[in-house]
């Protein structure tokens, strides 16, 4: 076994051999995987291993096409067989809901050219002859669609890695991994040590112990999920040719052809955790007892689909562990608090992914950053407040419906309250429903009295809809409050505050206190990995505001700028809150409470002070992403209810009250304003997103060099804003946009209804070619051409006027 290298590899099932075969792809041959007993020993040698393409989320699905296409090119390069099957599959809608899925599922496919297409009900049947299409109100066909064999596949990274130069040494279970000073590790096994630049934790099912040994806790709990086989059916056994898998998400099972018979899995409601403290370190081959009564009634829906299983006995059972995220969706990435410690754990469907991730964790060590914006899938979407109980009822919640349509704005219940501020309760009081936010429960809109306090979902306006038109009329007539206590917050501090800042970002910090600026953060390929409001509070202090959800996510860039001596960079996210007082009355509104001169000569945009806003000690600074006149207040968190009382109080003469954040997105989108996370991300650079004007060349900054190879580049996309003829709903972030004569032309990244001007809105990405004057596109919102026309302006206050009144 070698003692050094470069990256190594701990956990040899699907996913650790596909990472050891893209790193040695993208050119590192120096690696070794480490594999406790055989290679695929975890929940990898069980799987029913289908393979799927569409996903809800336009990345994921890139990464799953790449996966399926994969895995012929990867027989043909090592020999090994795959085992693969693509006889295509079949997506069934039961539902209106889940038609307008598979819709806008379609329309991703034909704007990305992956396969993916509606069928009718003749094709079908001629495909899948078994299948009874009673009920069925669309039919979806993927004919890469199918399965592999789990053992084929992982032996064949392997022997694609090890061809490369890779080193795999089964039978050595790693026992710690210890960092160094200079950023490396020793990683310990009973054949001896190796020194490694980076650690790559894809121990799976033991991916919470492998963690510990770094001194850092995944949120991951295990469950056991069930599939079985059946005996051979002899319409099968009578066929020359393999049948499609079936894709009966609302029956709430999975079934395909295996050998003469099918196989049919499902994710029961009554599921069962397994090994909650910890997966135990003897844990082989083994399974657990079968229970299939667990999983009758979603089997009693696949025999009524396909009734000539009805005949066929259970030949083979399988219920097997398998580990879970919160969301279900992996724990990817660079833990940030460690210096090269690599995480790809919590995979549910592997099979589907294993290339994709594989490629994409092999970017991120070897070039520094994915290509994708991973944001949903990297691991620092949660922070140490996704604790035990949080992790088991999310997993809960993910497992029992797993099928389940996850739709736009939607928030699930489970596991919350996990964070909470002080004026929680009184606005719980005032008919607040609430989202989750990096944990925090925030305001999403109010109730008046009389109306439900929960909130319908689906992929059409829903019962929230006239709530939030309410507040958000009542802030661009009057005033409204928005509890912005979900924004991150960070102080910087000391006499290198101004030059560490001006070090991490790309604009160049106020010299003048009081001034604030916006500034981007470069990433690692150029793109914008955030967007920051910086003020100067005095001489050697700095208030940094910027998204709430991407605090851990950005303490990565953070840790890479050296801070000066003396100099410190605190996040008071907790120990502070927030709100921003918007609209026309704002003035007159926070005047009632303040003695600052509040007037634009004295007070101007842009600007801030700290002064008491009802006897509360305050940093004000003149900004609101509402786009209106506003002030942000950011008080200490145990003056936060005083603060809101006195506001709400003040409010009353005006007609202001309280404004949630799915109002917020209403204003910003009518505005223009991109948000980090939907239409500001590290896939994008500056000049496609009109905030290459904040970047000062003549200084340096983090990934500078990155973002001066880029930034002469013609834009690749641009965006824009577009006006949609919507009447049942809006679109919300994704849906593919078409030219008239039915060309690809970009994708909305945030869409919303823009209540004060009175039309359905979006902020887009659209190829420069389809750009315009007044030029009309469709946007297949719900999955079917809703005509929209590009906007040269943003509806609301184009020239700024309200913003410096
Ligand atoms: C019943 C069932 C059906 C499934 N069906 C499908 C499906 O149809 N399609 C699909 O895509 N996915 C399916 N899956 C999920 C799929 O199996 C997983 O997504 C995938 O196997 C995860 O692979 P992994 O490499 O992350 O983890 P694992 O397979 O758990 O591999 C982790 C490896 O790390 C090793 N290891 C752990 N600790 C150490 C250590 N300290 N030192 C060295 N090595 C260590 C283990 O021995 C193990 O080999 C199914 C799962 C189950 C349980």
């Amino acid at each position: 076994m070698k003692t050094h290298a470069q990256a190594v590899v701990i956990g040899g099932g699907v996913i650790g051999c596909s990472i050891l075969y893209h790193l040695t792809k993208l050119g590192w041959a120096d690696v070794v995987l480490l594999e406790r007993s055989e290679l695929t020993s975890g929940s990898t040698w069980h799987a029913a291993a289908n393979i799927h393409g569409l996903h809800d989320s336009t990345n994921i699905s890139r990464l799953q096409y790449y996966t399926m296409r994969l895995y012929r090119e990867l027989e043909a390069e090592t020999g090994q067989g795959c085992g693969v099957f693509q006889p295509g599959s079949l997506y069934l809608a039961q539902t209106e809901a889940r038609e307008h899925q598979l819709r806008l599922q379609a329309a991703k496919a034909r704007l990305y050219n992956m396969e993916f297409y509606e069928i009718g009900r003749d094709e079908a049947e001629r495909l899948h002859p078994l299948v009874d299409f009673t009920g069925i109100r669309c039919i979806m066909y993927e004919p890469l669609g199918g399965c592999v064999d789990p053992s084929g596949v992982t032996h064949a990274y392997a022997a694609g890695a090890r061809a490369r130069g890779a080193e795999i040494h089964r039978f050595t279970p790693v026992t710690a991994t210890t960092p160094q000073p200079d950023g490396s590790w020793i990683v310990e096994t009973p054949n001896g040590s190796i020194h490694t630049q980076w650690v790559v934790n894809a121990a799976g099912l033991w991916a919470r112990e492998v963690a510990r040994m770094a001194g850092i806790e995944l949120p991951l709990i295990p469950t056991e999920h069930q599939y079985f086989v059946t005996e051979t059916i002899p319409e099968i056994a009578a066929l020359d040719r393999r049948l499609p898998s079936v894709a009966d998400r609302d029956g709430e099972y999975y079934l395909r052809q295996e050998g003469k018979g099918l196989l049919v899995g499902a994710y029961e409601r009554d599921m069962r955790f397994w090994a909650e403290e910890g997966t135990p370190l003897g844990f082989g081959h083994e399974l657990f007892p079968d229970d299939l009564e667990r999983i009758e009634e979603n089997m009693m829906r696949a025999i009524a689909r396909v009734p000539a299983m009805e005949r066929a006995g259970v030949k083979r059972v399988i219920n097997g562990p398998m580990i879970w995220s919160p969301d279900a969706a992996a724990l990817f990435g660079p833990v940030p608090e460690l210096k090269n410690y690599f995480s790809c754990t919590g995979i549910i469907p592997g099979f589907s992914q294993s290339g994709g991730l594989g490629l994409l964790s092999a970017q991120w060590m070897v070039e520094g950053e994915p290509q994708y914006d991973m944001f949903g899938w990297d691991l620092a979407r949660f922070g140490a407040w996704a604790g035990k109980a949080f992790t088991k009822e999310r997993v809960r919640d993910q497992y029992a419906h797993r099928f389940k349509i996850h739709f736009p704005n939607e928030e699930r219940a489970a596991g919350r309250p996990v964070r909470t501020r002080p004026a929680y309760a009184m606005q719980k009081e005032m008919g607040a429903v609430f989202g989750l936010n990096y944990g925090w429960e925030h305001p999403l809109w109010f109730a008046a009295a009389g109306e439900p306090r929960e909130e319908t979902i689906g992929f059409e306006r829903q019962n929230w809809w006239a709530p939030v038109g309410r507040e958000a009329r009542m802030l661009r007539e009057r005033a409204g409050i928005i509890d912005i206590s979900n924004f991150a917050r960070y102080r910087i501090a000391g006499p290198g505050a101004e030059s560490w800042l001006n070090a991490l970002l790309a604009n160049r910090m106020p010299k003048a206190v009081g001034r604030s600026c916006l500034s981007p953060l470069i990433g690692k390929r150029g793109g914008v990995a955030g967007d920051f409001t910086v003020t100067r509070l005095s001489e050697e202090e700095f208030l940094m505001v910027g998204s709430g959800m991407a605090e851990r996510y950005h303490s990565r860039f953070f840790r890479e700028v050296p801070l000066p001596p003396g100099t410190t960079v605190e996040s008071l996210t907790e120990s502070m809150a927030g709100f921003n007082v918007a609209g026309p009355r704002a003035r007159d509104l926070l005047q009632r409470l303040t003695n600052a001169d509040l007037t634009t000569p004295a007070f101007p945009f842009m600007r801030s002070a700290r002064t008491e806003v009802a006897g509360v000690p305050c940093i004000a600074i003149r900004v609101s992403f509402t786009g209106d006149l506003g002030w942000e207040l950011h008080c200490a968190e145990a003056d936060q209810v005083r603060l809101y009382e006195a506001l709400l109080e003040a409010g009353q003469e005006f007609g202001a009250g309280p404004v949630g954040s799915r109002a917020l997105m209403s204003l910003r989108v009518e505005k223009g304003y991109g948000s980090w996370g939907r239409d500001y991300s590290p896939e994008y650079w500056p000049q496609e997103l009109g905030l290459d004007g904040l970047i000062k060349p003549d200084k340096e900054f983090l990934n500078k060099a990155a973002w001066q190879a880029i930034a002469a580049n013609p834009p690749r996309e641009k965006l824009v804003m577009l006006e949609i003829e919507a009447t049942v709903a809006d679109a919300t972030g994704n849906e593919p946009i078409f030219t008239l004569d039915g060309r690809g032309a970009g994708r909305v990244s945030s869409g919303a209804y823009g209540y004060h001007v009175g039309k359905s809105l979006a902020l887009a990405f659209l190829y420069p070619d389809a750009i315009a004057p007044g030029a009309e596109f469709d946007v297949a919102i719900l999955g079917r051409p809703h005509r929209a026309r590009l906007l040269d302006r943003p509806p609301f206050d184009p020239d700024g006027l309200r913003l410096r009144a």
